[in-house]
């Protein structure tokens, strides 16, 4: 397969196979026989490409997927996960051992994995939010030798210099980990701002269809080779329906984020100019702090947008029972929007003090704005706005 420079070339093309089928076919085993010893031998020994045994990740279905995901983060090499967190867990074990930073809000099994389960394995835990950003080399003083953010983050979108964090990172002898869920690699892409690592939660925008729960590491083989490792022990990789599922939804990855990106931004203007909308947290609008670090690093400013409703919890909660065509629920990224609440949902158990602390108010209302007509959407919007 020739190398194709542009991304919506590669969704549809990298990875797939030189068969008579555009799609790689699904192999439905959990292992693969050999001719004799010597292939048995070659094909353990990775000098023969193709499968062993699918729970080791080689599997054709899977590795396909592999040089998809690769491509599209123009890494060197792809690891796919049966979850998000499954790559998260095998990313940490790996090169977390030394103790793991995050930036600024991070995802919720992101925090409980890092805070309360690592610590007891031993594994040291430094979370520093946006506005403690001057404490990061002294931080870095103390030896972890991985910082893993989120940009833009969840609930409040922040938005953090990858490069410049990258560059303090190594500085330090410590790897830069993305979690690039929110912005996908069609609007963001870490490796080339100069992180060592990407991670996504392909549950999210990549699978795009709510239908699919699976995760992904891509950067060079070297950082990989020690994270395959654990994933074997752990039994992570995804099944080979779901990693053909997945590919099969990255080949309209770059159509369906486009799609995104103009919705969310119609959205976003539409809610500013609402009297009852007292904020709105969205990258692509000129009023939003981090708009031109976004600009700089970002193609596009993704689907995700956050917004403050009325004076209280309650407003905002009245608000979100009222909406139709967006559905209460967790997880994002699909095509349909989803609409969440911090304050009852991703946040509840947190407390009213480190909410505040992170800068999350109980009227804010969080959007994942869909593939419907925005019209649609902000119809939708408008009428639960009105008392
Ligand atoms: C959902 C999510 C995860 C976890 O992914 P799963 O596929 O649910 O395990 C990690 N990071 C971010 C930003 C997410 O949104």
């Amino acid at each position: 397969m020739p190398t194709f420079k542009g991304l919506s070339t590669r969704c549809v093309h990298a990875g797939e196979p030189e068969t008579d089928t555009p799609q790689t076919p699904i192999y439905a085993t959990t292992l693969f026989t050999f001719q004799d010893t010597q292939q048995l031998s070659d094909t353990v020994a990775g000098r023969r490409p193709g499968g062993l045994y699918t729970r080791f990740g080689l599997n054709p279905t899977i590795q396909a997927l592999e040089a998809k995901l690769a491509t599209l983060e123009e890494g060197e090499a792809a690891l796919s996960f049966s979850s998000g967190m499954a790559a998260e867990s095998a990313l940490f074990m790996s090169h977390g051992r030394q103790g793991v930073i995050t930036l600024g809000d991070v995802y919720g099994g992101t925090l409980t994995l890092l805070a309360d389960q690592l610590p007891t394995l031993g594994i040291p835990f430094f979370p520093l939010l946006g506005h403690e950003l001057d404490r990061l080399e002294e931080t870095l003083v103390q030896g972890p030798k991985l910082i893993f953010l989120e940009t833009p983050t969840n609930p409040a979108l922040e938005i953090f210099d990858i490069a410049a964090i990258a560059e303090m990172a190594h500085h330090h002898g410590a790897l830069l980990a993305v979690d690039n869920t929110f912005a996908s690699p069609v609007n963001q892409q870490p490796l080339a701002l100069g992180a060592d690592l990407v991670m996504h939660s392909a549950t999210k925008y990549l699978g795009g269809h709510s239908d699919l729960t699976a995760g992904a590491l891509i950067g060079p083989r070297e950082l990989l080779e020690p994270i395959n490792a654990w994933r074997k022990s752990l039994g992570s990789v995804p099944a080979p329906e779901t990693a053909s599922l997945l590919a099969r939804s990255l080949r309209t990855l770059v159509i369906r984020i486009r799609q995104h990106n103009a919705g969310a931004q119609q959205v976003a203007e539409a809610l500013a100019k609402h009297p009852k909308v007292t904020r709105v947290l969205y990258p692509g609008l000129e009023s939003f702090p981090g708009h031109d670090l976004a600009k700089r690093q970002m193609r596009g400013f993704g689907g995700m947008l956050t917004i403050t409703v009325g004076d209280s919890g309650e407003d905002a909660t009245r608000f979100v029972d009222r909406l139709k065509l967006f559905a209460l629920a967790p997880s994002l990224g699909g095509v349909e929007s989803l609409v969440t609440q911090p304050l009852t949902l991703t946040h509840h158990a947190m407390g009213a003090a480190e909410r505040e602390r992170r800068g999350i108010s109980d009227n804010m209302v969080r959007l994942s704005v869909g593939l419907e007509d925005p019209e649609d959407l902000i119809e939708d919007l408008q009428q639960a706005l009105e008392e």
